[in-house]
């Protein structure tokens, strides 16, 4: 069986369950309930685990693929190879110092400051590159109490949206890493002629999925002689299709992928041009 390593809980977990289901990788148990599971009439096998410890085990060869975020790859750099940006689970690791603080810049932050932060190596490679010596004082969470308590002067953190930052009265001052989830691949794996091709079977349905994201089906029965406006507001991915209507013969139906972002727009330049029956739809994979 191909195993591949997936986050068991956290921030991680539901989404990436919920592409391997898109992608057509049912998985027949859930991490609350199981360590693993098996999809694809079990010739994958899907191993629940922290998203921390899934570059050691793909490095390793315990699992042939896995899923984790950016962050976590350039805090241990293990040898796996990354072959996909999943673009969820969004985040930045940034520097962080208390609202009062003077520190409006990584190069104000003075020599033998103590930085709490989970991610050690990223904290000590930021500040050598700014060619500043601070003290790592690692944590393993709850970095961001650390200045309040006495136990730094300054924080290396995840943050989204910064509203747990503001909430702790914290300001950011640097960002040191965008953070996606990937998908990884053991380098052993990737040479074996026995393997390669069910990974790329693999990885194929999961960049069809991240390919859909953001995407709607539109279809809309347009006159005939306004086709060439048509075209100009339906880009499609070669243009649109278009398909005679029987029982219409004066309409023809439209039909293109478009971003949701363009949406409202192209629904109401659509129907200025005479459109009806205007459908959209969601998109689960685009194979390109
Ligand atoms: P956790 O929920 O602590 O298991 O986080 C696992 C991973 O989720 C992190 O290493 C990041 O890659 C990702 N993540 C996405 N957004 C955030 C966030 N706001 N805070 C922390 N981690 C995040």
């Amino acid at each position: 069986m191909l195993k591949i390593a997936v986050p068991n809980k956290g921030r991680l977990s539901e989404a990436t369950l919920d592409l391997f289901r898109k992608a057509g990788m049912k998985v027949e148990s859930s991490p609350e309930r199981k360590l693993y599971a098996t999809a694809l009439d079990r010739t994958v096998q899907i191993l629940f685990v922290r998203a921390t410890d899934i570059p050691e085990f793909v490095a390793d060869g315990v699992a042939h693929l896995g899923v984790t975020g950016k962050d976590i790859l350039e805090e241990q750099r293990k040898s796996v190879r990354e072959i996909l940006d999943l673009q969820y689970g969004y985040c930045r690791l940034v520097v962080a110092v208390p609202e009062g603080s003077p520190i409006r810049d990584a190069k104000d932050v003075p020599d033998g400051a103590r930085v709490a932060s989970s991610f050690p190596n990223l904290t000590h490679r930021f500040f050598s590159d700014a060619g500043r010596h601070v003290k790592v004082v690692e944590v393993s969470g709850a970095t961001e109490i650390t200045p309040h308590i006495g136990v730094a002067d300054l924080i290396v953190d995840l943050t989204s949206s910064g509203s747990t930052l503001a909430m702790n009265n914290l300001r950011e001052v640097a960002t040191i890493v965008h953070s996606t989830a990937r998908v990884v691949a053991n380098e052993a794996a990737l040479w074996d002629a026995r393997r390669r091709p069910q990974i790329d079977a693999i990885l194929a349905s999961l960049e069809s999925v991240v390919n859909a994201r953001g995407k709607r089906y539109l279809m809309a029965n347009v006159p005939k002689a306004k086709l060439d406006e048509v075209r100009r507001i339906l880009p499609g991915i070669s243009g649109p299709t278009i398909m005679d209507i029987l029982s219409h013969p004066e309409l023809v139906a439209a039909h293109a992928v478009v971003d949701e972002g363009a949406l409202f727009e192209i629904v109401n330049k659509l129907k200025a041009v005479g459109a009806t029956g205007i459908l959209v739809l969601p998109i689960e994979r685009l194979v390109a």
